[in-house]
């Protein structure tokens, strides 16, 4: 697409234009990722998103947790094309993709590629419980994770006002699922509960509030090595998480957590990071899908049928390739993707197979405590004050931006020198559970 064009008429009455028009649709990891290997190349770049923000997903939980202010972990896309002239952003919901006519729509209007390069991303995966896809919580984006920030915080409100002192409040919290994300908000909600809010709410017993971790397997973050995850139990323990293994949820009347086994847990407040599926738009489309729709591709990321589509991140699925749902491979897709289309567009010869690099997990478990896991040095593994060390340095150089990395260093130092949190204030959101949204 090249600039100025904004519509399929408006290329048909300029048929002149030859450089090849490329669609990045979405702005995640796997996006940016493509989008920064397209800049001030001789292609036309057309970016689009719903948001006018990149979010580092990641640590969505240190924004539900007051750790970080929101602005820290996010950067609008116009500000980083800034330096990039050939690529236009467009601010609108996709809402059509015709992949015979290779068209996209969004904003209203229709855009015409020569090479789409898809990552729209997941969404939360409640697996068919309606029950609980409008009772529970989650974080799958920055607006749900400040409403879940102010859900917490005017629990504890509610809890100080009612609850006469010496009493137990009637106040829980329970998290579900044991993988990374489930277990860096338990250690940080447990932080928050037990260590942040006793100094503003003297009048409440927060020690007492319970915060379950329930994990369905037998195991917390079941891709690492058994002594990564009995640490990380063991410390979760030891700061006042019940974590509960085989623990499957399968009702919640919005004040009750019931078991598959068929016990029942006081939880108010119940927080899903159990799973994601292809965003909605995907189920539309006429390709072949696998697991949580998302979409079958050949080794090189294609639509084997439509090889000038790539799909990437968390949509991207091969049968027998285990690719991850995680931010290294939306970020290794993005770029491979975007080498490959400029190999092709420019004529510049056939381009490698994708071949996905497993960086490692790392998992933060409270202040100054991390588990790290990297299998391509030597299967390295750190835990505590070394592996929070680790994780510092790398998620300090993964954000995006001076001013976001600057910032993160100071709210997180701050909340070491046992000074304000980062974000602690009630600010007005439209509260509701995750479907919603
Ligand atoms: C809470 C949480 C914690 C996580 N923790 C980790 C972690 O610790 N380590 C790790 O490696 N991974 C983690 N992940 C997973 C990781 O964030 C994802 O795998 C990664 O973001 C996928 O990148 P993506 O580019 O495919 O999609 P996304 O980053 O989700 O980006 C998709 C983009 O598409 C846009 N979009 C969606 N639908 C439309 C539409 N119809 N029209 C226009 N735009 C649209 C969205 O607004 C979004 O900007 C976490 C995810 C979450 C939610």
């Amino acid at each position: 697409m090249y600039r100025g064009e904004r519509t399929v008429s408006d290329r048909q009455k300029n048929p002149s234009q030859s450089r090849p028009r490329v669609i990045v649709a979405g702005g995640g990891f796997a996006g940016l990722a493509a989008v920064k290997q397209l800049a001030r190349q001789p292609v036309d770049v057309l970016w689009i998103d719903q948001k006018n923000y990149h979010v580092f997903q990641p640590l969505l939980y240190q924004v539900a947790t007051g750790l970080l202010d929101p602005e820290t972990i996010a950067i609008p896309l116009r500000f980083c094309t800034r330096k990039w002239p050939n690529v236009r952003v467009v601010l609108g919901e996709i809402t059509d993709i015709d992949l015979t006519g290779r068209t996209v729509t969004a904003a209203a209007d229709s855009f015409a590629y020569d090479y789409l390069l898809l990552a729209i991303g997941s969404t939360t995966n409640f697996f068919g419980n309606g029950e609980l896809a409008s009772r529970a919580w989650d974080m799958k984006g920055l607006t749900m994770s400040l409403r879940l920030r102010a859900e917490i915080l005017e629990s504890l409100e509610r809890a100080a006002m009612e609850t006469p002192r010496g009493q137990i409040p009637a106040l829980a919290f329970a998290i579900v699922g044991g993988g990374p994300t489930g277990v860096e908000l338990a250690a940080a909600l447990s932080h928050l509960v037990r260590h942040e809010i006793p100094k503003d709410y003297p009048e409440l017993d927060t020690k007492r509030i319970p915060i379950s971790l329930l994990q369905a397997g037998d195991a917390l973050l079941p891709s690492l090595p058994p002594a990564i995850q009995a640490y990380a139990q063991a410390r979760l323990e030891a700061q006042g998480v019940n974590v509960r293994l085989k623990s499957r949820v399968q009702h919640f009347d919005g004040r009750t957590v019931t078991l598959d086994n068929g016990e029942c847990l006081a939880a108010p407040l119940l927080i899903w990071t159990a799973g994601v599926h292809a965003a909605p738009l995907i189920a539309k489309l006429r390709v072949s899908q696998g697991p949580g729709n998302r979409i079958e591709v050949n080794r090189n990321l294609q639509i084997p049928v439509h090889p000038e589509v790539y799909v990437l991140g968390d949509l991207t699925f091969h049968k027998d390739a285990l690719w991850p749902q995680n931010a290294p491979f939306a970020r290794q897709s993005g770029t491979f993707a975007a080498r490959a289309v400029l190999n092709a567009a420019l004529g510049t010869g056939p381009h490698p197979n994708f071949r996905y690099r497993d960086l490692g997990t790392m998992v933060a478990l409270g202040p100054m405590n991390a588990v790290v896991y990297l299998p391509w040095m030597g299967r390295l593994s750190a835990r505590g004050f070394s592996g929070w060390v680790i994780w510092l340095v790398f998620h300090i150089g993964a954000l995006v931006g001076f001013r976001n990395r600057f910032a993160a260093l100071l709210d997180w130092g701050s909340g070491l020198m046992n000074r304000r949190p980062a974000a602690g204030l009630i600010v007005s959101y439209d509260k509701e559970p995750a479907s919603k949204k």
